[in-house]
């Protein structure tokens, strides 16, 4: 009877061994690449003409593209905070686009909040962010003591692109909010030298990583600034866009290529290593173009800074050869928050998360197992000009399957998105029933949210004013 009770326990163990094995060698790769203020028809796979994408292009044919894909803000830093947190970020108060302001602890990501680094520390996985943070220049909210095992790239919301103009050695040098865009990069907490255009700089530091962890499940957050302004490219990409003569937009098409070009390098030695199969690559951008005369979000109302489709649904795609079958349309909305819960549920699903995640694992959508929509609302929240009591307002938006309630500026309105993309036909007396079940769904979120805890870009000079001691 004893020796039969071992003999079980052992195969019981001898399974759960194979079992945890099993789940290490499946354990995938993420890389997260973000764009910034990347138009939505401005690469191939959402139809662009004259801006070439192939690489982009390729991850859409190995895997999916999300047409209705969101981020939960127009701009860059509160779309960043929800992305990485996989949260609406309203619900932790980063409302507002941070200033740089590296003695502010406040400025930035709150602690309370979880990154999707601190959770994929949680299963081993090595991790990196590169380029752009924006989530705190203050050293308890920098990438190090987030989630982050290395660091290459810059605090602020932008940069400017050419090596010779970093002329700043580091933050105590930086006098303005401007200026700040011209410090000497950070690798890990120290500042460098660098001689790369920095978009190159940055896809060559991703694919050393890659080259280095390969033997291990990694993470790379990969946020460009491009084609974010300043609108700088280098002779390189110029010279392939002889067909645009406008010059602005010439500049962009340039600086789309450049990352276009980094991925292209990535997936090379993701191949190289043999480990492009377990590797999820997402592809998206931070907000919508901001057209001045540069983007192009097709046939979306709006850009970049507000809640028309045009500022929120972003090109989207993402690759796992593994397991997802390539050439996928996937027409239901998503949002940028569901990379996080996506990530979760593929390394650590028997972890509970520090907070609540407001994204879905996606997978099981792209498979087939299940057919249903993966939200049943999504929602936004505009903090326009709440810092200044006499000017306080907000737009608002709820997006359904097929509807989207907004408020905002120019609209208060129900468009039908699956058949009026471009939000012009307001249905908003036609479908009372919908348009009052929405608005109540938002006010029902809307109290789930807290007011920004920091002042935001638009209020600079404000801060200034409050904080004498800003700069040294
Ligand atoms: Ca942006």
């Amino acid at each position: 009877m004893f020796q039969k009770s071992i003999f079980f326990l052992l195969i019981i163990l001898s399974f759960s061994i194979i079992d945890d094995q099993n789940i290490k060698e499946k354990s995938p790769n993420i890389i997260l690449i973000l764009a910034d203020d990347l138009g939505y028809a401005d690469v191939g796979f959402n139809g662009s003409k004259d801006i070439i994408t192939p690489h982009l292009d390729q991850i859409a044919n190995n895997g999916v593209v999300f047409k209705e894909g969101y981020v939960s803000y127009p701009v860059c830093g509160p779309s960043r905070a929800g992305l990485i947190t996989g949260r609406y970020q309203d619900t932790f108060g980063f409302g507002k686009n941070p200033l740089f302001a590296p003695k502010d602890p406040n400025m930035g990501l709150p602690l309370s909040e979880q990154t999707i680094a601190d959770m994929l520390k949680l299963s081993n996985y090595k991790t990196f962010a590169v380029g752009k943070w924006h989530l705190g220049a203050h050293e308890t909210l920098r990438p190090l003591k987030r989630g982050f095992d290395e660091f290459f790239g810059f605090l602020t919301g932008g940069h400017r692109y050419f090596p010779h103009e970093w002329d700043l050695e580091d933050e105590t040098k930086v006098t303005s909010q401007g200026a700040a865009y011209r410090t000497k990069l950070l690798r890990n907490e120290k500042r460098i030298e660098e001689k790369e255009y920095l978009t190159d700089a940055l896809s060559r530091e991703s694919v050393d990583f890659i080259e280095r962890n390969s033997n291990n499940p990694f993470f790379i957050y990969l946020a460009y600034n491009a084609p974010h302004g300043p609108l700088q490219a280098t002779e390189k990409y110029l010279q392939r866009y002889d067909h645009i003569k406008e010059k602005n937009r010439k500049t962009y098409a340039a600086m789309v290529s450049a990352v276009d070009d980094g991925v292209g390098d990535i997936i090379s030695k993701l191949k190289e290593k043999g480990i492009y199969d377990n590797t999820i690559i997402y592809f998206l951008s931070d907000n919508g173009g901001r057209l001045r005369g540069d983007s192009d979000n097709g046939e979306l109302r709006g850009k970049k800074g507000n809640l028309f489709e045009g500022g929120i649904r972003v090109p989207f795609v993402m690759q796992w050869p593994k397991k997802i079958k390539g050439g996928q349309i996937y027409n239901n909305p998503v949002i940028s928050l569901d990379i996080f819960a996506t990530s979760k549920a593929l390394t650590s699903p028997e972890i509970s998360s520090k907070n609540e995640l407001h994204g879905v694992n996606l997978i099981p959508f792209l498979t087939g197992e299940k057919t249903h929509a993966p939200h049943k609302h999504l929602f936004w929240r505009n903090n326009l000009m709440q810092n200044d009591p006499n000017l306080r307002a907000e737009a608002s938006a709820v997006r359904s399957q097929k509807f989207k309630f907004i408020k905002n500026k120019e609209a208060v309105a129900l468009y039908d998105l699956k058949n009026d993309i471009s939000e012009k036909n307001n249905l908003k007396n036609q479908e009372i029933d919908v348009y009052n079940k929405l608005l109540s769904e938002h006010k029902k979120w809307l109290k789930t949210l807290k007011d920004p805890i920091f002042l935001g870009l638009m209020a600079n000079k404000q801060y200034n004013k409050l904080n004498p001691d800003r700069f040294n």
